[in-house]
């Protein structure tokens, strides 16, 4: 079978697509089938300093071109995107494994929307006027920070390719961007078409590679800033790496979020929150809910609910429109999550449903339910990042409060209650960068999105992104002779 996935080239570098068989190989598997669907190489050192150099040489012309005309260039591309939804949907499931029906209206989708967003407010960004006595006053010019490298995952690639391209250059910033190893693939549609939209060569670069490729970025001179969207270790690493040269960084970490639902909630709204908290792109996303509190009065009624709702779940081939389920990204990632399962029933939960691997090509498994977890349980403190939902119970509003803050992390959570006063207490009260009420892991291009504690540094998304993405010049001007003591 031959699949329309093989790049025209590995990288993507001054505004055209380079390979260079010096690289070590990467291939790129497909998660439905474990075949091999694309040949690439990951980039040598010297094609690294390529890329740096690129992005390096075109930032100052792209820094003085008006806000106005860097705007116009992100909503172009924004609507080549969407106008390439299929196309580009097809090939994000081909790099992940998630459902069609899911990448149709999620990832080049929500790709566009940061484009469009971002291409909207370039040309309002601006400084301040502060009026000072005696007729002196300030002004800020607010300026881009130069050379950002931006550090993928692979469960959202050309969402989180877009999440950092498109703020960064509205704010007149140039690019080098390192996808996952895993998903290298779209990431270069989105260089493909930034260039078709009339994007200078080098503003957006895509080199392709492991940690090494991302730690050669990371510890480059000509980089200013560096933002990442991974796992707790690998922030640690690379935000050290980043302090050591001082640059400014932004860190989407990993989650263990909380799911509190009161029993005065909307039973079958709140078991929709909590599928679309442990299930959506099988698990992979960062913010989902895992650990599900449910207070003890509808907790029998809940996950009988929510084992029936199971029941329509769609496990399959991720091209059918019909599938809600595909496969884990990988064989790798796959066993880590069985792993996790036979963890769970060591140390005491109860599978009420799924946790098997599927009979057949590809890395499937059953989305599975624990129940009577407990605080202490390794399912119930470590990310998964796999379709693992652990339910503990609780009684009080105080003890949800009190054993969803005990973790280091700090990435999201949710609340689903009637009583209005209770939900924006919790939520006052929780300790995560982005919280719910009545609903789970909607993330608008318009709300600041990141993580507390363990879980990240800075923000995405939303006004608050173009703070990570450029700094504050103050300029003092004197409307008087400059005096001195002497
Ligand atoms: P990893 O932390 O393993 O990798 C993230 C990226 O960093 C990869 O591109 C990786 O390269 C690269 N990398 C690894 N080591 C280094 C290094 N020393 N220097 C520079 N770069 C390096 O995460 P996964 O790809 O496994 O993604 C899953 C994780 O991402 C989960 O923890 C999840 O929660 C988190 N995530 C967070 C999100 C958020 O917005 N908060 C959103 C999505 C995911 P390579 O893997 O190619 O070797």
């Amino acid at each position: 079978m031959s699949y329309p996935t093989q790049p025209t080239a590995s990288h993507y570098i001054d505004g055209a697509y380079v390979d260079d068989a010096a690289g070590a190989s990467l291939p790129v598997i497909y998660p439905a089938t474990g075949a091999e669907i694309a040949q690439l190489h990951q980039a040598t050192p010297a094609l690294v300093d390529r890329a740096l150099d690129a992005a390096h040489r075109a930032q100052p012309a792209w820094a003085a071109m008006s806000g106005t005309e860097r705007g116009r260039i992100l909503r172009r591309a924004a609507d080549i995107m969407r106008a390439r939804n299929h196309d580009l949907s097809v090939l994000e499931t081909y790099d992940t494994g998630k459902p069609l029906s899911e990448t149709l209206v999620a990832d080049a989708t929500s790709a566009a929307d940061a484009l469009e967003y971002f291409g909207g407010i370039a040309a309002s960004i601006a400084g301040e006027h502060i009026q000072l006595p005696e007729g002196d006053f300030v002004y800020t010019r607010r300026e881009a920070l130069g050379v950002c490298v931006g550090i993928g995952a692979w469960n959202y690639p050309t969402q989180i390719a877009a999440w950092k391209a498109a703020p960064a250059l509205a704010c007149g910033n140039t690019m080098v961007f390192k996808p996952s190893e895993m998903t290298p693939l779209c990431a270069l549609k989105l260089a493909e078409i930034l260039t078709e939209a009339g994007a200078p060569a080098g503003v957006f670069n895509v080199v392709q590679g492991a940690g090494t490729v991302g730690a050669q970025l990371v510890g480059d001179a000509r980089v200013a800033k560096i933002s990442l969207t991974g796992s707790v270790p690998t922030g640690a690493r690379v935000y050290a790496a980043a302090a050591a040269g001082l640059k400014h960084a932004t860190m989407e970490l990993g989650g263990k979020s909380p799911l509190v639902i009161f029993d005065d909630a909307d039973l079958e709204s709140a078991v929709s929150g909590a599928i679309n908290a442990n299930f959506y792109s099988t698990g992979q996303v960062c913010s989902n809910g895992t650990r599900v509190f449910v207070q003890e009065g509808i907790k029998e009624a809940f996950l009988s609910r929510l084992a029936e709702r199971l029941q329509g779940a769609v496990i399959g081939d991720p091209m059918q429109m019909e599938t809600t389920i595909g496969p884990m990204v990988s064989e790798r990632q796959l066993e880590i999550v069985l792993g996790y399962i036979e963890k769970g029933q060591t140390e005491g939960a109860r599978l009420v449903a799924g946790g098997n691997r599927l009979n057949r090509d590809g890395f499937y498994i059953e989305p599975a339910i624990f129940a009577d977890v407990t605080d202490d349980m390794t399912i119930a403190r470590e990310e998964i990042f796999g379709p693992v939902m652990s339910v503990l119970d609780f009684e009080t509003e105080e003890e949800a409060l009190t054993r969803a803050n005990a973790t280091d992390f700090g990435l999201a959570a949710g609340v689903f209650t009637r009583d209005i006063t209770r939900a924006h207490r919790m939520v006052a009260g929780i300790e995560a960068g982005s919280c719910y009420i009545n609903t789970y892991n909607l993330t608008p291009v318009e709300a600041p999105f990141g993580g507390s504690k363990m879980s990240g540094v800075g923000r995405e998304n939303g006004h608050a992104a173009i703070a990570h993405w450029s700094e504050v010049k103050s300029v003092y001007v004197a409307m008087t002779p400059c005096e001195a003591p002497f």
